[in-house]
């Protein structure tokens, strides 16, 4: 998930994600599709605040 208080917009993560399933949403925040995410985690090692966390499950 993204935590929507500490994304900035940066668009890293929308652009590293292999699958395309990073989009931002109305608010110019990161938004993660859980249909389309693999869970390779890229998305997570590239956020420059940290805003990123997948879960396993
Ligand atoms: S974990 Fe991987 S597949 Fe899922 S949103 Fe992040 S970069 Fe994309
Ligand atoms: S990399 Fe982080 S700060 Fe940049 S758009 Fe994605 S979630 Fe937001």
């Amino acid at each position: 998930m993204v935590n929507k208080d500490t994304c900035i917009g940066c668009g890293a993560c929308v652009n590293m994600c292999p699958v395309g399933a990073i989009q931002f949403d109305e608010d110019g925040k990161a938004k993660i599709n859980p249909e389309i995410c693999i869970k390779c985690k890229t998305c997570e090692g590239v956020c420059p605040v940290s805003a990123i966390t997948i879960k396993e499950d």
